[in-house]
């Protein structure tokens, strides 16, 4: 048989948040269906998980996550393991350690679990390894200036002063960035736009 976990605050939160959404009288309607019926849609989202169908498959888990109380613990591992199909790589660690917490070494899909958490994890250290390489990259780079010596500054668009709006009408300051001047050197450009310059100017 199935075991069960008590009902998280996050579950809570769901249900709480699916009662607003749908109103209270859908809300009693739901409390009444049956736990066959619960069970029936987590054996066929299952079914639909090992033939690939990861949408169809997260829909009927969705369901019994939005409408039960007590939530299946073997849900947590069909859950977790779909989300990993459906590249959701930071859900499904979440929700398979949570299944290996509750179930230890002695839950039916525990080596399952184990498998599909380190292929999860790889994933979300790659995908977060790629995101710090986009941002050295980026920090990186360099423009060329297309091989200009300067550049019309990108502050005060080569006007060498910023005009601010107030209450009092226009007020003009001398652009920090050019101290005054239309242009930048290639290098001062290139530091702008790493953002890494400071202003010629402090004040
Ligand atoms: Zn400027």
């Amino acid at each position: 048989m199935q075991s069960e976990m008590k009902t998280s605050n996050f579950a809570v939160m769901r249900f709480l948040i699916f009662c607003g959404m749908m109103g209270w009288s859908c809300c009693i309607l739901a409390q009444e269906i049956p736990d066959g019926e619960y069970f029936r849609r987590m054996d066929l989202g299952e079914e639909m998980m090992k033939k690939g169908e990861y949408e169809a498959a997260q829909q009927e888990f969705l369901f019994i996550m939005k409408n039960r109380e007590v939530l299946p613990t073997n849900l947590a591992y069909l859950f977790g393991r779909n989300s990993f199909h459906l590249n959701q790589y930071k859900q499904s660690i979440n929700w398979l350690n949570k299944y290996i917490q509750l179930k230890g070494t002695k839950g039916m899909y525990y080596e399952q679990a184990v498998k599909y958490l380190q292929l999860a994890e790889d994933q979300y250290l790659q995908i977060q390894r790629g995101k710090m390489k986009e941002l050295v990259d980026l920090m990186e780079q360099d423009y060329d200036c297309g091989g200009l010596e300067k550049m019309i500054c990108p502050v005060c668009k080569g006007s060498g002063v910023i005009i601010k709006q107030n209450h009092f009408g226009e007020t003009y300051k001398t652009c920090p960035y050019s101290a005054g001047e239309a242009y930048l050197t290639c290098e001062e450009y290139n530091d702008f736009m790493r953002g890494i310059m400071e202003p010629k100017l402090t004040n």
